[in-house]
């Protein structure tokens, strides 16, 4: 699945990124039905010109760490999830060849592209991670890494719960000035909304951000959707490398 705008004129050969759905089986090994899942890896991943052996996964913890990642790294989550990078749910890298990924049912995967460096992440935000503003901090470490211009950087949003079916409690808004509507007297979340503003007030072009708006809930034939499947659900993964 195409994640950055085709029509810009960036440098996109220089990296492959893309997320699963759910024909592509489930790509987690701890959660939902995990029997095929390093198959599915490898199968999904090859197709992309990336060794699922040198993926890099995370134990993600709805928290808003990033890792800086290299070589070294190679193939930390890839064969067995305790060898994932530990509480973590973002990656920054300027390295080729180290594939990063995060693994959703529901939740908000993010790919950050910067052609000038080059370097590239990937950011799981649920609205956990959301709240604690994950999208600032992993510009913030690529501004202070890589010397990254906020406003050169392209933004891709993967599948996620959308604003038609996240529905939260009525107190969240004491969580969230924004991103909140009221349907009904019931209270649902755009946390597609809230990343790309948290993004734009970071420095990033508005129209630099891609998001094909796909909702997990309701393409649930496409996707793993946590809020329909509860613990049966599988992962999708979204994963993004240098070239
Ligand atoms: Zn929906």
């Amino acid at each position: 699945m195409q994640i950055f705008n085709p029509q810009e004129k960036f440098g996109l050969e220089k990296i492959v990124a893309a997320f699963s759905s759910r024909l592509d089986g489930n790509m987690s090994l701890c959660f939902g039905d995990t029997r095929n899942a390093l198959a599915s890896r490898k199968k999904f991943l090859s197709s992309i010109g990336i060794d699922y052996k040198n993926l890099v996964c995370a134990k993600q913890v709805h928290g808003k760490k990033i890792e800086y990642v290299t070589q070294a790294n190679q193939g930390s989550g890839a064969l067995e999830y305790d060898s994932s990078v530990m509480d973590t749910d973002g990656f920054i890298t300027d390295k080729k060849n180290v594939p990063v990924a995060v693994l959703t049912a529901d939740c908000l995967s993010i790919f950050i592209y910067d052609s000038l460096i080059p370097a590239i992440a990937i950011l799981h935000a649920g609205w956990r991670s959301t709240e604690k503003n994950i999208s600032a901090e992993a510009i913030k470490a690529m501004q202070n890494r890589f010397n990254s211009k906020p406003e050169e950087l392209l933004i891709g949003f993967g599948p996620s719960i959308r604003s038609c079916c996240f529905e939260v409690e009525k107190d969240f808004k004491s969580n969230f000035a924004f991103g909140l509507l009221k349907k009904n007297g019931r209270v649902f979340m755009d946390i597609a909304l809230i990343n790309q503003r948290q993004l734009v007030d970071c420095g990033v072009k508005k129209e630099n951000i891609f998001d094909p708006a796909f909702c997990t809930f309701c393409n649930n034939d496409d996707f793993f959707s946590f809020r329909k499947e509860a613990q049966t659900a599988g992962r999708l993964i979204s994963v993004v490398m240098l070239k």
